[in-house]
């Protein structure tokens, strides 16, 4: 039994950036508008991260590290929306098999928090403790126990990378909560939670990359794009990021990305680098068909020809206006 779920642990958690993924997830599932992430090796030896959410009750708390435990799926067309980021209610026990965690919570109608270990998806040492409300989960030591998949970890360094690029991505696409992120206890960056995309996209991917970046804002019921694309003035400076954050998700989606590059080919060349741009797209959930996938970073169109090219049209809008 313990075999069985050190191996299925292994489809959600692979690395300490999946990890990351899922706790920050919960975080924003819980409502939390401050999220503070801490990692130590790259997240090999060490992740925390502390929210100011909803937290957990106390008569749960043992609940949630359960197998299938979750709290957010009360029905099944659920599944189908993508405004809850979490619903099979793995993550927790698949990573309390593979690391040890401690954790704190207090629930935002009780007075007193909790505090517990938790091994093999198993709540111990459940103690009460005066906290803030919010929840704060500490990963240490990952796949301590499974000497094969701790050997496939990278270095430290391309750890780090990864986890960095996770969080970044996450924090790209929730401008409203305000994220503060440290390394070997040095700070990676905070952003403000204010809101504003040009603020946190100045502060993640620097003020440098936003100044060789034109402005996207368009509207067609019931779509919008927002965001940034590359200034034709900058056609030089490619392949630094293409990100798409759609319904507040990023995501990854090759075909757009590949017609995105191609509005760019079109008009100004042939060029072999990837075009840079921060794309935030809303459209109703039934347009989209998120893939029922533990990463669940890739997404489809339901009228994909349709949406794509309502979405370059955003893209073309930009590129028009910056010539005027
Ligand atoms: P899922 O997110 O799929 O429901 P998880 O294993 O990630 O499953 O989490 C299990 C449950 O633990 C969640 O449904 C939620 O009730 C609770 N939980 C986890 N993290 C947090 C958090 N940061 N704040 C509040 N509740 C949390
Ligand atoms: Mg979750």
């Amino acid at each position: 039994d313990e075999l069985i779920n050190k191996i299925s642990a292994g489809e959600v958690v692979v690395s300490p950036a999946s990890v990351i993924k899922e706790l920050v997830e919960n975080s924003i599932d819980a409502g939390a508008d401050h999220i503070k992430i801490k990692i130590e090796n790259g997240g090999k030896t060490k992740i925390l991260v502390s929210d100011n959410g909803i937290g957990i009750k106390s008569d749960e708390m043992g609940l949630a590290f359960n197998k299938n435990a979750t709290s957010k799926i009360d029905s099944l067309d659920k599944l189908s929306s993508i405004d809850t980021l979490g619903f099979r209610g793995e993550a927790l026990f698949s990573i309390s098999v593979v690391s040890k965690v401690k954790i704190r919570s207090k629930y935002k109608d009780e007075n007193i928090g909790t505090s517990a270990t938790v091994i093999n998806g198993k709540v111990q040492n459940i103690k009460n403790l005066a906290l803030n409300t919010g929840t704060r989960i500490e990963v240490e030591d990952l796949f301590y126990n499974t000497p094969a998949r701790r050997k496939h970890m990278k270095s430290a360094k391309a750890e780090k990378t990864a986890s960095l690029d996770i969080i970044s991505k996450l924090a790209i696409a929730n401008p409203s909560i305000a994220f503060s992120v440290y390394s070997d206890n040095k700070e990676v960056f905070v952003t403000l939670g204010d809101n504003n995309i040009r603020n946190v996209v100045s502060v993640i991917l620097g003020h440098e990359f936003v100044s060789k970046m034109i402005e996207v804002d368009y509207d067609d019921e019931p779509l919008t794009v927002k965001g940034f694309t590359l200034s034709p003035n900058y056609l030089d400076r490619q392949n630094e990021e293409s990100i798409f954050i759609i319904n507040g998700r990023y995501v990854k989606n090759d075909t757009l990305n590949k017609v995105i590059n191609n509005i760019y080919r079109e008009q100004y060349g042939l060029f072999t680098k990837r075009i840079s741009y921060v794309l935030y797209i809303r459209l109703p959930y039934n347009f989209t068909d998120v893939n029922i996938h533990p990463a669940k970073t890739s997404i489809s169109f339901r009228n994909e020809t349709l949406i794509n090219m309502l979405i370059c049209e955003g893209v073309r809008s930009a590129l028009r206006e910056s010539i005027n």
